[in-house]
């Protein structure tokens, strides 16, 4: 997708029956993430749950699970089952082309909001050190 898109529903019980699924997407993927983020905990951890030196065998597999906790969080963040700002997920959405990620419209505006106030206050010379001028950029319309 590369244009700003709004997906929107009005009727309740549609919008019930988006929210309900949404539900269970996230239910799915947090109980594979946790899997792994158990497996992982057990092998760092000896049983007093203190954190133990790993042995260069089990390296490999921590590091894989590392990689498949983050590809799940990707996968998450990038869908539009939840708003990566307030991670409401009862939300309609919009698409942010440029970052390729959806946002609850709230949230999108806020951003683009935000923008502006970043700007006015820059101008004032009120300066906040860590305004990513271009991520919010593309908020705007
Ligand atoms: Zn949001």
């Amino acid at each position: 997708m590369k244009k700003k898109r709004t997906i929107s529903i009005k009727d309740p019980k549609l919008r019930k029956i988006r929210n309900n699924l949404r539900l269970l997407l996230i239910r799915a993927t947090s109980a594979e993430w946790r899997k792994y983020f158990d497996e992982q905990h057990r092998l760092n951890t000896d049983l007093d749950g203190n954190i133990r030196n790993l042995s260069e065998s089990k390296k490999p597999r921590t590091a894989e699970l590392t990689r498949k906790m983050n590809e799940i969080k990707r996968i998450v963040e990038a869908s539009i089952i939840q708003c990566p700002v307030c991670r409401k997920i009862d939300k309609d959405m919009i698409f942010n082309p440029e970052l390729k990620e959806w946002y609850c419209i709230q949230c999108y505006r806020g951003m683009g909001e935000f923008y502006y106030q970043e700007k006015e206050a820059r101008a004032k010379g009120l300066v906040h050190d860590d305004f990513h001028e271009d991520f919010y950029k593309t908020f705007l319309d």
